[in-house]
């Protein structure tokens, strides 16, 4: 490979981003995987989480991609996706429960699509 090749290769890495065509979430809420949505409506979908730390536990994904609450500046998504968890709670019947957002690498977010973790149950950690 030509000098310049590389350079230009190494150039364009290192300005990589994740893209909306790269985040996992975007392809659940595409449907990618097929993954079962115990509750939705036009505003986020909700689902299992693979790797459940409570008993219960579930995600509330906007169907919109926003990478965390830090590049959330939309008050009225915001308060559809509080009233999610309310709707989608008392749907399947569950009284008590905690609510979680991860934000930022530091804090344990692993991924880049903002999220709100339903809880409930024994904790498994
Ligand atoms: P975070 O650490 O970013 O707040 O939470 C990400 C959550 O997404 C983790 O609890 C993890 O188990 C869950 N998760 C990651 N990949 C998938 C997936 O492909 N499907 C489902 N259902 N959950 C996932
Ligand atoms: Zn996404």
């Amino acid at each position: 490979m030509q000098r310049w090749t590389i350079v230009f290769f190494a150039r364009v890495n290192k300005g990589v981003k994740l893209t909306m065509s790269d985040c996992i979430f975007c392809k659940i809420i595409n449907g990618d995987f097929n993954t079962e949505f115990v509750y939705e409506n036009e505003y986020a979908v909700v689902f299992k989480d693979i790797n459940p730390k409570a008993d219960i536990h579930l995600l509330v994904v906007p169907r919109k991609h926003v990478e965390s609450l830090n590049e959330l500046d939309d008050e009225i998504l915001l308060g559809k996706l509080m009233m999610t968890v309310k709707n989608a709670t008392k749907k399947l019947g569950i009284k008590s429960y905690k609510t979680l957002i991860n934000t930022g690498k530091e804090a344990g977010q692993e991924v880049f699509h903002l999220h709100i973790h339903i809880l409930s149950g024994k904790m498994h950690f």
